[in-house]
């Protein structure tokens, strides 16, 4: 299973419709400084909810939406009140089974499960804002796209995105937190969490 396709729309510097297709073994994005590079990975990290201890450049979700005022501090508002972005991943490979996608999509509609389909809207109003995840076009909610996102292995304290500083904060660890990674990766510190908890009941 991999990326196939970014669809943004209105999030953070693309402030139109922009698709990004990705290869299957490798795929390289360049250009100059501050041209968007880093967002489309923001862009990632927030369509898949996998935010939460990775860090997505942004202090509030707001703060993702296109505002075409963004580098200049004094002006404010004009941008769109929306941004969204789908992940579209290649499940050709059957990673994810059709029986997974119904369950978490809490529904029999979701049409081939040959592409899946993962999308998250944030809409900013007056006073609050709020935000909506898709699966395969059907409404549903973070943890179920979690869970499911989980069985291919893909999990937010998981290492499938290394971000920058990454590299040098693993030189830099204890052989013992090194191994940490490890466990993780292999999956069996899930086990040792079980374990610990069992010795202490
Ligand atoms: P570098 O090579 O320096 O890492 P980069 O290509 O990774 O650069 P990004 O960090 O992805 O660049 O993009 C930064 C740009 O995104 C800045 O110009 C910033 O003004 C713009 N930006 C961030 N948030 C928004 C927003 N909400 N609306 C419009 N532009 C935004
Ligand atoms: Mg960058």
């Amino acid at each position: 299973m991999h990326i196939k396709k970014l669809v943004l729309d209105d999030f953070k510097s693309f402030g139109r419709k922009t698709e990004i297709p990705f290869y299957e073994d490798f795929t390289v994005v360049t250009g100059p400084n501050g041209s968007g590079k880093s967002n489309i990975i923001d862009g990632v990290l927030f369509a898949l909810g996998l935010a939460r201890t990775r860090g997505i450049r942004a202090e509030k979700l707001t703060d993702l939406i296109y505002n075409p005022g963004h580098a200049d501090e004094s002006a404010s508002g004009g941008g769109a009140r929306e941004a969204s972005v789908e992940v579209i991943l290649d499940n050709e490979d059957g990673r994810l089974d059709r029986s997974q996608v119904v369950s978490a999509a809490g529904s029999e509609n979701v049409g081939s499960v040959d592409e899946i389909s993962i999308k998250r809207r944030v809409k900013e109003t007056e006073d609050n804002y709020y935000s909506y995840y898709y699966l395969n076009g059907r409404s549903t909610n973070l943890s179920d796209i979690q869970d499911l996102l989980a069985q291919a292995g893909v999990a937010p304290e998981g290492y499938n995105v290394v971000m920058q500083g990454d590299v040098t904060e693993i030189i830099n660890m204890t052989p013992y937190q090194r191994r940490g990674i490890i466990d993780e990766i292999a999956g069996v510190a899930e086990f040792d969490a079980k374990k610990e908890d069992a010795f202490e009941e």
